[in-house]
């Protein structure tokens, strides 16, 4: 039988999958033909190929990216100045181990322009981070005393300052001290 028309149809059944931060979505290609003969019978056929597979990845968020470099940083600061695991409280000079202490910080984290900036943050037990609010005024004077006079008051005016990091910017500085607490 001669073939009158042939419609094609298209259709993508997308299926996803979640695994961690990676969206994967596959798509199952269908395609159906239907044809119309001459003597007025139609009939569809089903063809289903080409499995197509598409990784895509999904953007983080800048909060997550934010939440990352703040891990790898404290990481990083917690452990620089330690000796066989052990660090000390800059603040209050109390000895423990590295993972039992905090990554302090002298100018609020909330501003970014000094949120990590490896002066600004120093190793601190939790009774000095927490309870004493971060112990500001003794952390001034320790700053002066470690890096020079002046250093606590040139990080007040750096916080004062604003600083857009782009998401690249941050993903850069995560990879750093990723590799960089690799070393340590
Ligand atoms: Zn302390």
């Amino acid at each position: 039988m001669p073939i009158l028309e042939a419609e094609v149809q298209k259709s993508f059944k997308p299926l996803t999958k979640r695994l961690d931060n990676v969206k994967l979505i596959y798509y199952l290609r269908y395609e159906s033909v239907r044809l119309q003969t001459q003597d007025g019978s139609a009939s569809t056929i089903h063809a289903k190929y080409n499995l197509k597979s598409i990784l895509k990845k999904k953007k983080p968020s800048r909060s997550s990216l934010v939440k990352r470099l703040d891990s790898e940083f404290s990481k990083y600061i917690r452990q620089r100045f330690a000796v066989r695991g052990k660090a000390r409280c800059f603040t209050c000079g109390k000895i423990d181990h590295w993972k039992n202490l905090q990554c302090g910080h002298f100018q609020s984290r909330k501003h970014y322009s000094t949120r990590w900036n490896p002066q600004n943050c120093q190793v601190q037990c939790v009774k000095c981070n927490i309870f004493r609010q971060g112990e500001q005024f003794i952390f001034g004077k320790e700053l002066d005393k470690k890096y020079g006079i002046g250093t606590a008051k040139e990080l007040h005016l750096e916080s004062l300052k604003t600083v857009k990091l782009s998401n690249v910017d941050l993903q850069e500085q995560i990879k750093y001290y990723k590799d960089l607490n690799k070393t340590l």
